[in-house]
C-alpha cells in the first residue's frame, strides 16, 4: 500500500480520494476549503496544513484541481512559493486529473522530467457519481513508464484506463469528450422542453428517446428534466455534480484548441456560447445540466 498525498478534494477529488482509502493506501489530503478538508476527515482521511504537507514523503501525488492556473501554480510555484516539483522526492509518481490546457500539462510534464520524475495527466469523466461509485474513466497522457507505474493507483478509482498518447494527449481527449457531452447535453434539453410543451411526460419521453435513435448518456445517466432520474443534480435543485463554470471553461480549452488544429467545431462554438449565456444569467455554480431550464417549462 503506498502513501498517497491528495490536492483538491472538491465534487471529485474527495470522492476519489476516499476510494484510495477504502483500498487501504495512506492518503494526506489537502484543500482550501476547510469544509472539503472536514468532509474528507470524517471519512479517515488524515489531513496537511499545506499542499506541500501532501506532497512531503509521498509515493504519489495526485491533484484534481479546478482549472490550468492552478495547476500550474502548484506544480512549479511562482515568485513567492515553491513548487511541488521541487518539494517531491525522487521516486514520487505525480498524476493530475484536473482537466486543464494541455500546453499546461506538456510544460508540468517537461518540467517533472527535467528534475527525473514521472508525470501524468489523467483528466477524468464520469462525474460526481463515477467518483463516489470508483468507476471513473481516466484519459493519460504521458511516457509508457509512467503511464505503467499509474495504473494500478487509478484502478482504486476507475474502471477504464486508456493511454491516450504522449504528455497533454489526455487534455486533447478529454476536451474532446467535454465538447460532445456539452452538445448532447444542449440537445437532450431542448428536445425534453419541447416534448413538454406539447403535453409529453418528460419520464415517458426519456424512456422512449433511451432506446431509440435519441439514446445518449445524459438520458442513461444524467436527465436533466427535475424528477425525472432520482440522485442526479436536476432532482436535487442542480445542487454538486459538475458546474457550469467548469463546462465553460472545458469549451474554452475546446476552442483554444480547435483554432490551434485549424478544425471546424460548429457546435461546439454554439454550445460554448449557450453555456457563457447561462453563466452570465448567474447559473455558473449549478450543475451543467440547469441548461435545461434555459428552455424549460414556459410557466417557470
Ligand atoms: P470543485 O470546485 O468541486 O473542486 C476543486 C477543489 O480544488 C475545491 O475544493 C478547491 O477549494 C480546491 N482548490 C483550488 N485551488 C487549490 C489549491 N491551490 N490547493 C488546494 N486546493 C485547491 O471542482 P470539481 O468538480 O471537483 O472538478 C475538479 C476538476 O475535475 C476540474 O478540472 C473539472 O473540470 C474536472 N472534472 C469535474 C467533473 C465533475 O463532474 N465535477 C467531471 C470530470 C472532470
Amino acid at each position: 500500500m503506498a502513501s498517497i498525498g491528495f490536492i483538491g478534494l472538491g465534487n471529485m477529488g474527495g470522492p476519489m480520494a476516499v476510494n484510495l482509502l477504502k483500498a487501504g493506501h495512506t492518503v494526506t489530503g489537502f484543500d482550501l476549503s476547510q469544509a472539503a478538508m472536514s468532509q474528507f476527515a470524517s471519512q479517515g482521511g488524515l489531513l496537511a496544513r499545506t499542499a506541500c504537507g501532501a506532497a512531503a514523503g509521498a509515493d504519489i501525488l495526485i491533484t484534481m484541481l479546478p482549472a490550468g492556473k492552478h495547476v500550474l501554480n502548484l506544480y512549479l510555484g511562482d515568485d513567492n512559493t515553491q513548487g511541488i516539483l521541487e518539494l517531491v522526492g525522487p521516486e514520487c509518481l505525480l498524476i493530475d486529473s484536473s482537466t486543464i490546457e494541455a500546453d499546461v500539462a506538456r510544460t508540468v510534464a517537461a518540467k517533472a522530467a527535467s528534475l527525473g520524475l514521472d508525470f501524468i495527466d489523467a483528466p477524468v469523466s464520469g462525474g460526481t457519481a463515477g467518483a463516489a461509485a470508483g468507476t471513473l474513466t481516466f484519459i493519460c497522457g504521458g511516457s509508457d513508464q509512467a503511464f505503467a507505474r499509474a495504473e494500478a493507483v487509478l484502478a482504486n478509482m476507475g474502471g477504464n484506463i486508456f493511454h491516450a498518447g504522449g504528455a497533454g494527449a489526455g487534455q486533447v481527449a478529454k476536451i474532446c469528450n467535454n465538447m460532445l457531452l456539452s452538445v448532447l447535453m444542449i440537445a437532450t434539453s431542448e428536445s425534453l422542453a419541447m416534448g413538454i410543451d406539447n403535453g409529453l411526460d418528460p419520464k415517458v419521453l426519456s424512456d422512449i428517446m433511451k432506446v431509440s435513435s435519441g439514446g445518449n448518456w445524459t438520458l442513461d445517466k444524467y436527465n436533466p428534466c427535475p424528477g425525472v432520474m432520482p440522485q442526479v443534480p436536476s432532482s436535487n435543485h442542480y445542487q454538486g455534480g459538475f458546474m457550469v463554470d467548469l463546462m465553460v471553461k472545458d469549451l474554452g480549452l475546446a476552442m483554444a484548441t480547435a483554432l490551434a488544429s485549424g478544425s471546424s467545431t460548429p457546435m461546439g462554438a454554439l454550445a460554448r456560447n449557450v453555456y457563457v449565456s447561462h453563466a452570465r444569467e448567474g447559473h455558473g455554480s449549478l450543475d451543467f445540466s440547469s441548461i435545461f431550464e434555459h428552455f424549460g417549462p414556459r410557466s417557470k
